[in-house]
């Protein structure tokens, strides 16, 4: 068998973190699944809310997809397929599985209410099935159009989930799900079963607020003569302080990560691991990540996701960065395509788009810091610089001079050299930047200029 899993979000909104553990689910699933390497992985766009569904937003998600490294096998959308789910919708109806209901949402609500109030659960109670084919004709004459419920079965639905091991449903606690409203349009049932079905999705992977749903759709793909695909329902996802992560979805889209400069590794790495016992670890290339998920090793508990954990992940990941890999965004950013400078300047980095930082050290204008009492030092540094060209041996060789003429050692020695070359404190080894900076820019700086 091979795999096949898809992840099929909305394209009425940008994708946020939660969104990408599910889409990543999918793919190291149907990457990992079989060892065969030949699952695929699906996106579809669940657009059947053509009001809401934009191209913007689903041009948003391939962009997301594609930063996160997630490339899909496949790509399906809802709003094309209406026909097939009108074609399902009418041999539904023809089993009498589907029926005709006509209550206005208050209705429902005071029905909902009045159950409530004595005590039972707020299902709906069926009464369109008593519908005479003249009460329908009455309504058809007031210009009411039906909604449509799928009638369940009123038995246990049984599966094995992957994540959450046996489930079990018993639809008779559950009302019949609308599945089409009023003015035609579906609701996200029946299209999705559909899809899953003749789309062959051998795995449905999705958050738990699903779990009720499989119930139904379960039903439904039986009704339909389909094969129940396996499912595995996750836990969701809690902000760090386990308030709910929606509330703040804003400063979380993937977008915005994605701005703020992160790397895409460092949020796959963080939420392949979040809700696992298994410790996270910043795995530079997609084929680890694949290599060592188990879909298994989810728990049931919620997941914590806190932003500040991609930061410092992002940092380590960073620091371990081939230059192969970086190779082109150095060049994107008129960084020297070098791997001396790449191994130079990584530890310094936290974002990459810091490496701009990096490049105004080598190439200026940087403003010599010059204290008072290290002028003659610099003097002294200025007359002793080895001649050009300068290579990775000659900072020791320039410092173990200085060291013997003046005496200084230590931070006596090295700051003042750092802060006349880079005008500043801290930064990556100046071994390493003495020879991109290069003879005649340190020859300047030494010497006071802005170079
Ligand atoms: N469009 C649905 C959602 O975003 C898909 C859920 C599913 O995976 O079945 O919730």
């Amino acid at each position: 068998m091979t795999i096949r899993t898809r992840f099929a979000p909305s394209p009425t909104g940008l994708l946020h973190v939660g969104n990408a553990r599910a889409a990543l689910f999918c793919y190291l699933f149907a990457k990992r699944g079989d060892d065969s390497g030949s699952g695929e992985f699906m996106l579809r766009y669940d657009d059947t809310d053509e009001a809401r569904s934009t191209e913007a937003f689903s041009a948003a998600i391939d962009e997301d997809l594609a930063w996160l490294g997630l490339h899909p096998d496949l790509t399906a959308r809802q709003s094309e397929r209406f026909d097939r789910y009108e074609e399902v919708f009418e041999s539904l109806k023809q089993q009498g599985l589907v029926y005709a209901c006509y209550e206005t949402p208050d209705e429902l609500d005071r029905k909902r209410k009045r159950q409530l109030a004595r005590g039972l659960p707020p299902v709906y109670d069926r009464a369109a099935l008593e519908l005479s084919e003249q009460d329908k004709q009455a309504h058809a004459d007031n210009g009411n159009s039906p909604h449509w419920r799928f009638k369940l079965s009123g038995q246990e639905v049984v599966w094995e989930d992957l994540i959450r091991g046996t489930q079990k449903i018993d639809t008779s606690s559950l009302s019949d799900p609308v599945i089409r409203r009023a003015d035609g349009t579906w609701l996200y049932t029946l299209p999705s079963v559909v899809d899953d079905l003749d789309m062959d999705i051998t795995h449905v992977i999705r958050g738990e607020d699903h779990v009720t749903n499989s119930g139904a759709q379960i039903e439904l793909i039986e009704a339909l003569g389909g094969d129940v695909p396996r499912f595995a329902h996750f836990s969701l996802m809690l902000g760090a302080d386990g308030s709910n992560l929606s509330k703040r979805i804003g400063s979380l889209s993937l977008q915005e990560l994605r701005e703020q400069g992160f790397e895409a590794m460092s949020l796959n790495n963080l939420i392949a691991r979040l809700g696992t016992a298994d410790p996270v670890e910043p795995v530079q290339d997609m084929a680890t990540l694949i290599a060592g998920f188990d879909i298994s090793r989810l728990g049931r508990a919620p997941a914590r996701f806190d932003p500040e954990d991609v930061a410092r992940l992002n940092a380590r990941i960073l620091h371990d960065m081939s230059f192969a890999s970086v190779q082109q965004r150095l060049a994107a950013l008129g960084a020297p395509e070098e791997e001396a400078f790449w191994l130079s300047v990584r530890g310094n980095l936290e974002r990459f788009d810091e490496i701009t930082d990096m490049v105004r050290l080598i190439n200026g204008p940087v403003t010599p810091v010059v204290e008072d009492d290290d002028a003659a030092f610099i003097a002294a540094a200025r007359d002793a610089l080895p001649a050009a060209p300068l290579t990775a041996d000659s900072w020791s060789a320039w410092t173990s001079e200085l060291k013997q003429q003046t005496g200084r050692k230590g931070r006596g020695l090295f700051m003042p050299l750092r802060q006349a070359l880079t005008g500043q404190a801290h930064g990556p080894e100046m071994q390493h930047l003495l020879p991109l900076i290069g003879y005649d820019r340190v020859m300047a700086r030494l010497s006071g200029s802005d170079a």
